[in-house]
């Protein structure tokens, strides 16, 4: 079985980015470190990032002192206020994508547009958005959403991993109201690369192995994605979820892996895809290498012809 791996997968520039700057702090005897949330979302790293020091929170009520980590999803403005009000280092991982789409957010909101939002409202990432527009964000998951404008010009900006598609449908369907648009592309590539990716893998191999953790909104959706070109797809956090069935009489797996998953667990699982295989299909495979044409009579035949 050839295991071949996604020509885009795995971690992206924000997310590695901010894992940088968060074990170069670790390093420093600098009082303790925090991260609000989980880095990212990979179990394996959350726990290597603990055992270094890094201790995940949820707020900062309890924090009296030490480094407080803004992960790539970003904040909003009242998080920066309430670490500054505490005294709190501060050290902004904020991937620089993110923080354009803020940026922007809150330019709009200041010249006085309503600002549309288009993403999950329950992703950190568009909360923090939301946090900059200083009340005036509406936050819509498509184009279905919206109502009546009233206002004779909107702003618009999406959450970095959202379809293009979706993106451009909402900034029509307000156009057709014959709304004045100021529109914003947020969206980051490196998500749409690693969906073309995955989507190119799954239309050509037997089956499609996923790997990131499971509450990855990246990961599940690379896995769906795969999924609805009709391969077989399984997503897993680590090597030890594989299992040998998946690959029985498969001649070409794929593995993918979504934007927060490091190297090492990629690397990892393929040596595991591999090792199953072998233990799944290695006769098979053996036979089908020893399979030779005699010369005598022509007919394919099993192991080394002897004249
Ligand atoms: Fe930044 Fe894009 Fe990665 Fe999000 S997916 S952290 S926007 S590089």
């Amino acid at each position: 079985m050839q295991v071949k791996v996604a020509n885009k997968a795995g971690f992206c520039y924000g997310v590695k980015r901010a894992i940088d700057l968060a074990l170069t702090q670790a390093k420093k005897d600098d009082g303790p470190v925090y991260t609000l949330g989980p880095l990212i979302h990979n179990p394996q790293v959350v726990q290597d990032l603990a055992q270094r020091g890094i201790q995940e929170i949820n707020s900062l009520d309890h924090v009296q002192t030490g480094t407080v980590i803004i992960r790539s999803h970003g904040v909003g403005p009242d998080i920066l206020k309430k670490a500054a009000e505490k005294n709190l280092k501060v050290l902004d991982a904020t991937c620089p994508f993110v923080a354009k789409a803020q940026k922007y957010a809150r330019e709009m909101a200041e010249e006085g547009l309503p600002v549309f939002i288009l993403g999950d409202p329950g992703h950190p990432e568009v909360q923090g958005i939301l946090g900059w527009t200083n009340g005036k964000g509406i936050v819509v998951e498509s184009a279905d959403e919206i109502s009546r404008v009233e206002h004779p010009k909107v702003g618009v900006v999406a959450q970095t991993t959202q379809p293009l598609a979706n993106y451009q449908r909402l900034v029509e369907a307000l156009q057709e109201q014959g709304v004045q648009v100021d529109a914003r592309n947020t969206i980051c590539h490196a998500t749409g690369e690693r969906q073309r990716a995955a989507l190119e893998l799954a239309q050509e191999v037997d089956v499609v192995v996923v790997v990131g953790g499971k509450t990855s909104a990246n990961t599940k959706k690379l896995a769906k994605l795969c999924e609805e070109t009709g391969t077989p797809t399984y997503h897993i956090e680590s090597a030890e979820e594989l299992q040998q069935e998946w690959f029985r009489d498969c001649r070409k797996a794929g593995l993918t892996a979504g934007a927060s998953t490091p190297d090492a667990i990629i690397e990892e699982v393929k040596r595991r895809m591999n090792e199953l295989d072998q233990m799944t299909n290695g006769d098979e495979t053996m036979n089908q290498a020893m399979e030779v044409k005699s010369p005598r009579t022509g007919e394919l035949v099993k192991g080394v012809v002897v004249q």
